[in-house]
């Protein structure tokens, strides 16, 4: 290492910035994030330095001293002016100050590294210059999986850490605080609840639990299948799993994106197959969060569409196991993001339905005369290997089969497939292998065309 990063004592220090333009403003920005006492030299300031000095924020000086910069935590100079600048240099290194000078690497004594600013959690990261992209990818990563709100976590546990010591034996601190950072705390500021966040630490110390073996359960949602579509939420979660059980539709490249040693089990229903009967999946996800595991439920799309959510938080309330929901990308929404188009318009489609032709063995079919009327926007999930059956009941409902419908193959995956027909030539299209599972079906019935189904009928 040719630098050696350090966090300074800022409070009640001063920094002096030389300069009175955008650079200087800039440095100004950044230790405003800071308790330094700020000092602006420069014969002129910019309207933003101006008024930092307005607002008692920083004090003025129209022209540098030694005695300036003596005692001073950090000198930054940023005149815009070579000579300036060098003058500036001599002046701050005579003085014995830590200096930067914007933009001229051979005269600093310190670097400002790219931050992840979580007060007081925070990130600092340098390539010494060698790689200012790379250090860019970094914060992008350490952004995301970063809570934006995570520092009042930290500033929460802060508070409570004498308390913590008086009650919980050294031996078994480290799992309290494992518990608060990784479980329902955590989780409770990723949802921007701080004040559950402290009911649930408060409550656990009331109780004299350590947090050793606290498992917990997430049905997090995968979106269609590109893994970008997934949410922060889903890929932090992903990474922070010890187990994650996936359905068949969850897309490999989003398995890729937990954690190496991550376990991974797929429950899914292969066609013709049933090993995971819905029971069975309900009492391993319980009995894993039992065992202290992190345990993802990834499913695909949106969890609470068609994703049978109730029977596993049904289990996992049973047995008392914290569950989180994280809502995903549901297919509907791909697919018309893949035609360009939203799945509503204003004046046309003004009610959206969303339908599974896959009822419960024992339920009669779907109404699609209920659902389906003038003004409707209808995705239907689950209905390609029931095509036939779902046209031939919406034509003995009276629905015309002259309506034009979209089906999306493999949303927002390579596969991806469009067609655009009406709804008569659906069953054809399913027979003649034109539609690949996964896909929904999209039927518009536009208000516009109100009179086509009252002259249907009257035919
Ligand atoms: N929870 C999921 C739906 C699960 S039901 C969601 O919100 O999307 C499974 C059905 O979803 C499939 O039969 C198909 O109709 C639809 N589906 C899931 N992924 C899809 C994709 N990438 N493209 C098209 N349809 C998809």
């Amino acid at each position: 290492m040719k630098t050696f990063p350090m966090f300074l004592q800022m409070a009640g220090r001063h920094v002096v910035i030389v300069g009175g333009g955008e650079q200087a403003a800039q440095k100004a920005r950044l230790m405003l994030k800071t308790e330094a006492l700020l000092v602006l030299v420069a014969p002129q300031l910019d309207a933003e330095l101006a008024a930092l000095v307005v607002d008692g924020r920083a004090t003025h000086a129209p022209e540098l001293t030694v005695d300036l910069m003596r005692g001073a935590a950090l000198v930054f100079v940023a005149t815009g002016c070579v000579g300036a600048d060098y003058a500036a240099h001599a002046l701050s290194k005579a003085a014995g100050a830590l200096v930067n000078v914007v933009d001229r690497p051979a005269l600093c004594d310190a670097n400002t590294p790219s931050l992840v600013d979580r007060d007081p959690v925070v990130v600092a990261i340098s390539t010494e210059g060698t790689a200012p992209v790379l250090a860019r990818q970094i914060k992008s990563r350490m952004e995301v999986l970063l809570e934006p709100n995570l520092g009042e976590l930290a500033a929460l546990a802060g508070r409570l850490r004498a308390q913590v010591s008086g009650q919980i034996p050294q031996a078994q601190r480290r799992f309290f605080w494992d518990w608060v950072f990784s479980r329902a705390p955590r989780q409770a500021i990723a949802r921007g609840a701080l004040r559950d966040a402290a009911r649930l630490i408060k409550d656990a110390l009331a109780r004299g639990e350590t947090g050793a073996a606290q498992g917990s359960i997430a049905l997090v949602g995968a979106g269609p299948g590109a893994a970008d579509l997934l949410t922060l939420r889903a890929l932090r979660l992903l990474q922070e799993a010890d187990v994650i059980f996936y359905d068949r539709l969850v897309d490999p490249s989003i398995l890729e994106l937990a954690r190496r040693d991550a376990e991974r089990v797929f429950v899914g229903k292969e066609v013709g197959a049933s090993s995971w009967p819905q029971e069975r999946i309900n009492t391993v996800i319980v009995a894993a969060a039992k065992r202290g595991k992190k345990v993802v439920r990834l499913k695909s799309g949106d969890p609470g569409i068609f994703g049978r959510v109730a029977e596993e938080l049904d289990s996992a309330g049973a047995a008392g196991i914290a569950v989180e929901i994280v809502p995903g990308v549901t297919a509907a929404s791909a697919a018309c993001a893949s035609l360009a188009r939203g799945l509503t318009e204003r004046g046309v489609t003004d009610r959206l339905m969303l339908a599974t032709a896959a009822c419960k063995p024992a339920d009669p079919d779907p109404d699609w005369a209920a659902m389906l009327q003038p003004g409707t926007s209808l995705a239907i999930y689950m209905g390609v290997a029931r095509a036939e059956k779902i046209v031939r009941s919406m034509e003995a409902a009276g629905i015309p089969l002259s309506l034009e419908i979209d089906i999306v193959c493999h949303a927002s995956t390579p596969k991806e497939r469009k067609i655009h027909c009406t709804l008569s030539d659906l069953p054809k299209m399913v027979r003649d292998g034109a539609v690949e599972n996964p896909a929904v079906i999209l039927v518009s019935w536009p208000k516009a065309e109100f009179s086509v189904r009252a002259d249907f009928i009257a035919a």
